[in-house]
């Protein structure tokens, strides 16, 4: 059975919640049920098994598996894969991070309905948290990032936040330059492409590119945010 199916009753929840919640602050053009179900849930959970993974390669399994979303939005990919964590009784802790602090509300209110104590929700921006002094730095067992920016921005905000072996999941659509863009800032900031996940959702063909983080980040990443547009890696 599929995820989606095995706790339907819960993404229906999460469905009902999400239609009221849009109504009054707009949290995504995504409005259908259909259409959430498509670009919002399943498509986040193209991630699971490689989340799983991950999961299953680590040495310890006392300290939590911690798994930041970068500029989460109204909660995708983050809120799909943190319910079934939950109800699959996994040790992961994830952190929703969004520059915006209203747009975490939404998270706020799926988190008490649905019990998701698995979530914390920060209103910060990316490269902030991931300074060289930042208790945020290289922690992150894996960070997840979808419709963000461009994959050279990404891989400069998500390195620093990512400790040495972890993993990098970015939602991409196939077709862009992004990957050739990007060549420069993968290997200055010692990425590694371990695997392109390939799907289709809703027509459109999609990849989850899987990085991972092979050396310490240098300390003169990420720099400001102006710079990291201006000037790609
Ligand atoms: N991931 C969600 C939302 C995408 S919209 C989805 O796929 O539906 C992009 C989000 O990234 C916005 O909510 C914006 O506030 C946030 N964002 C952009 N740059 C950021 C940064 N540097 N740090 C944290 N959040 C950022």
């Amino acid at each position: 059975m599929s995820l989606l199916n095995k706790y339907l009753d819960d993404f229906e929840k999460i469905y009902e919640l999400y239609q009221g919640f849009n109504s009054y602050i707009n949290i995504s053009a995504i409005r259908e049920k259909e259409e959430v179900f498509e670009k919002h849930f399943l498509d986040a959970l193209e991630a699971w098994d490689l989340i799983e993974s991950c999961l299953n390669q680590q040495e310890s399994t006392e300290k939590p598996f911690k798994i930041l979303d970068l500029g989460t939005g109204g909660g995708f990919p983050l809120i799909p894969l943190a319910l079934v964590a939950k109800r699959e009784n996994l040790n992961i802790r994830f952190t929703a991070l969004d520059s915006v602090a209203k747009k975490l509300k939404f998270i706020e209110i799926i988190k008490e309905k649905l019990g998701l104590d698995n979530i914390e929700t920060q209103a910060a921006r990316a490269e902030d948290i991931a300074r060289i002094d930042s208790p945020q730095r290289e922690v992150y067992d894996m960070v997840l990032c979808r419709s963000v920016a461009y994959l050279n921005i990404i891989l400069e905000l998500a390195a620093p936040l990512l400790r040495i072996k972890g993993n990098f999941l970015a939602f991409k659509q196939l077709g862009e330059n992004e990957f050739a863009d990007a060549k420069n800032a993968i290997e200055i900031l010692k990425f590694k492409l371990m695997q392109e996940h390939k799907y289709s959702c809703s027509g459109l063909d999609k990849a989850l590119l899987v990085f991972e983080k092979q050396g310490r980040t240098d300390a003169k990443y990420p720099r400001l945010y102006s710079q990291i547009k201006s000037k790609a890696l």
